[in-house]
């Protein structure tokens, strides 16, 4: 009989192409391993979502170490098949954060929001994904022939889950072609992203013991339906007591999330290119396709790319804790360290700046004329993924943020990642993106 303990741990980084990587160690080393963690090699963060790498300050230069957070450590796989998984951290050998460790950037954005205002962020990732190469039932859009067909691995898929962090919320089948969706539960701080690496490696890794190949990629085919990443958002203090929302306003929101909101919408054209950061992204960001077109807030409207949305609660206190809003406008090209990040950071600054935003938006954006949009202080999102790393590269605010140097790292990764897609069909960079995510 094949053992169910696993013999090896595999110390995983979400990286800057959204993808994971790592390298393993028998499980027998871990109590050295999971202080001094596995060697790193800082161009390996030049290494595109193809496998090219593209320029990087590091050449062949530099050690790190990928540390793995014991906290986050579990069991995937049958069986005589087993892997144990650890996220972790990508650190000088001096123990300090490596700048470009996507994780450590949203360890960082999520603690200075509770600098600022002692608010810790309790979050849920939305995931779509599409089935390939499945036969397409007619019909069957959110439907229970679907629903069935995926059910046997999704309960596999929920019972792996169940030995993680990630607990999933919701699962279903999706309007389009073999496009499913699954909602987590919150968590709060880095734990929700977390979270949505965890959901991305466990949906690939058992759908493929049922001989199922998904892909979350944003867009499998130019003309079909897009696959999102939404982000829900609410807030708690230091104690739990939940801080979203204030039954005296008109849409529900409090001064901490209209200001957070209002960070958010400012800058979103500037962090798009870290929310939707592959050039078919942008394909999916059109409106009428239910994602996101506008730097708009929508009061249950799912064309906006920051959403207000429904509770169930019918007395106050579990209003409160339900009140949420979604920030729609992200993808799974990009890591959930990245999006997260690049989210908490606008919306602190929304804070620090007590930035307004727009009133909701209960209409069709994309009917107004150019001026009266201006008029109203909406803007288009970009709609390239050029325009989108101009936007970036442009902008101030971002490098506060983030910091030049991983800026202009950025800038140069998606500058290679967009030579290999040079001379493509929109449908060939689609297939790309498929196999990649
Ligand atoms: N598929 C849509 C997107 O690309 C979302 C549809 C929905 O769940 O509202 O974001
Ligand atoms: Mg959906």
């Amino acid at each position: 009989m094949s053992s169910s303990k696993s013999n090896m741990v595999f110390v995983a980084t979400s990286d800057l192409a959204g993808l994971v990587r790592g390298k393993s160690f028998p499980v027998s080393e871990w109590e050295k391993r999971s202080v001094r963690g596995v060697g790193w090699t800082p161009t390996n963060v030049q290494i595109t979502c193809f496998d090219t790498i593209a320029d990087s300050p590091f050449g062949s230069l530099g050690d790190l170490a990928l540390v793995p957070d014991p906290a986050t450590r579990f069991q995937m796989g049958a069986p005589g098949n087993a892997v144990d998984i650890a996220l972790g951290d990508i650190e000088s050998l001096e123990g300090e954060p490596w700048d470009f460790c996507t994780r450590s950037i949203a360890k960082r954005a999520l603690r200075e929001l509770h600098d600022l205002s002692g608010v810790t962020v309790l979050s849920a990732f939305e995931h779509e994904f599409q089935l390939m190469d499945a036969p397409v039932r007619a019909g069957d859009s959110f439907g229970l022939k679907g629903f069935r067909d995926g059910q046997a691995w999704a309960e596999a898929l929920i019972a792996e889950l169940d030995r993680t962090s990630c607990k999933p919320d919701t699962f279903m089948k999706e309007y389009g072609p073999s496009q499913y969706e699954i909602t987590n539960k919150p968590a709060t701080g880095i734990v929700s992203a977390d979270n949505a690496v965890i959901l991305r490696i466990l949906t690939d890794d058992v759908l493929r013991r049922f001989g199922v190949a998904s892909s979350f990629s944003p867009i499998l085919d130019p003309d079909g339906v897009g696959n999102g990443v939404h982000i829900h958002f609410s807030f708690v203090d230091d104690d739990g007591t939940p801080l979203t929302h204030d039954a005296s306003t008109p849409y529900g929101m409090s001064d901490l999330t209209r200001h957070f909101i209002g960070g958010v919408l400012k800058y979103l054209d500037q962090i798009m290119a870290l929310l939707a950061p592959s050039e078919i992204s942008y394909l999916r960001l059109t409106p009428h396709r239910w994602s996101a077109a506008f730097n708009n807030l929508g009061y249950r409207d799912r064309e906006a790319s920051v959403r207000i949305c429904p509770v169930s609660g019918r007395d106050e206190e579990a209003i409160a804790r339900q009140y949420n809003f979604e920030v729609r406008a992200v993808d799974a090209a990009a890591s959930p360290y990245l999006a997260y990040a690049a989210i908490v950071f606008a919306g602190t600054q929304g804070l620090r700046d007590r930035i307004e935003p727009q009133a909701p938006t209960q209409e069709d954006l994309s009917l107004l004329a150019p001026e009266e949009l201006a008029s109203r202080g909406f803007r288009r999102l970009p709609q390239t993924l050029v325009d989108a790393l101009d936007a970036l590269d442009g902008s101030k605010a971002v490098r506060t943020w983030f910091g030049d140097d991983f800026v202009n790292v950025y800038l140069a990764h998606k500058k290679e990642e967009l030579a290999q897609l040079e001379g493509l069909e929109w449908q060939e960079k689609c297939n790309r993106y498929k196999e990649v995510y």
